[in-house]
């Protein structure tokens, strides 16, 4: 099976209409790895399309505060604004949808799917060090998983911590044929806030048979993104932050 899989999508329609027209026929199932809403625009049309599309999400840290799961005090003052506009948007259907997503990891047979760590979903593996250290608790070779917006991820082998490379910034994709006796964990970036410094929307598509992950990028009109943002009166920083992908 080939799959695409995404994570924080973060309200942003038009990178994710980018990615799917990118990826298009290219792949049987679609996972998500959390993080729908929050920040963008259109987090009730990105929840719709979840619903109808997407085989399996697990729950992000923004759906959670979304789903009204916790008090909002930790987060900074943007996201705690967007987090604020976003559930006054939402239908209570998309909210009923929200505080059902499953927590992670959630395993597909081979691989799994969370959204921090295997521990925390707040949790942000950055260093060779972090992933290192959670390595006990992965009970998949494969792991999945989003949240630092960083697309690539680690190769945890017992000679040590590789960092897995992501498409340079004169390129749309970067090809990574799976080891078999090492542990992975993947990141495919952030579909609707890249923070890797490069403002195209982040995805991956995975071929379970042949063990291939193809990290891609795919150009977007960010300016349209821009405007709805403004427009919906979110704090202007993230709207800013979408050109510079950080
Ligand atoms: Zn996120």
């Amino acid at each position: 099976m080939r799959y695409l899989i995404l994570s924080d999508i973060h309200a942003n329609w038009e990178a994710l209409e980018a990615v799917l027209a990118d990826a298009r026929g290219g792949y049987g199932e679609i996972l998500c790895c959390g993080d729908l809403v929050d920040y963008g625009a259109e987090p009730e049309r990105i929840v719709e399309w979840a619903r109808d599309c997407v085989e399996l999400v697990v729950r992000g840290n923004h759906d959670r505060a979304c789903a009204g799961y916790e008090d909002l005090d930790w987060f900074n003052p943007a996201a705690r604004a967007a987090d604020a506009w976003t559930r006054s948007v939402l239908t209570p259907g998309a909210l009923d949808y929200l505080r059902a997503l499953p927590k992670g990891p959630v395993a597909m047979d081979s691989f799994q799917l969370l959204h921090g760590s295997p521990q925390d979903e707040d949790e942000y593996l950055v260093t060779p060090q972090e992933a290192a250290r959670v390595a006990q608790y992965l009970d998949r070779p494969i792991s999945f998983f989003g949240h630092t917006h960083l697309q690539g991820g680690f190769l945890l082998h017992r000679n040590g911590v590789k960092r897995l490379q992501r498409p340079r910034r004169d390129s749309v994709r970067e090809t990574l044929a799976l080891e078999r006796d090492a542990l992975y964990l993947i990141n495919p970036g952030s579909v609707g806030q890249p923070r890797d410094r490069d403002p195209r929307a982040a995805y991956l598509i995975y071929d379970s048979e042949d063990r291939v992950v193809e990290f891609r990028r795919a150009p977007y009109d960010i300016a349209r993104a821009q405007g709805k943002i403004i427009d919906a009166g979110l704090p202007d920083m993230l709207a800013y932050r979408l050109e510079t992908g950080s």
